[in-house]
């Protein structure tokens, strides 16, 4: 993720004031839950019927993962890792 990005999703966070509910376990936490949401949109569908999703499932696979590549994102920053 480019620095650019981190920063405005740091920046979105601490103008909320959310930082003191982002400790690594928590964190850690809510990539697997957005995880679970992610999977949950091909829950019981074909490889096949993966493929060919229709645009409103795609649509919310998309918010999915953006959910998933925020929290990546913020555990990286509170872990001093560069990714
Ligand atoms: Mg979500």
């Amino acid at each position: 993720m480019l620095s650019s990005q981190r920063k405005r999703i740091i920046d979105f966070r601490d103008q909320r004031d959310w930082k003191q509910f982002h400790d690594p376990k928590n964190l850690a936490e809510a990539i697997i839950i957005e995880a679970g949401e992610l999977l949950e949109n091909f829950l019981w569908k074909t490889t096949e019927e993966s493929r060919n999703l229709p645009s409103d499932t795609v649509t919310a696979i998309g918010e999915e993962i953006a959910d998933i590549a925020i929290f990546v994102a913020m555990i990286a920053h509170e872990m001093d890792l560069d990714l």
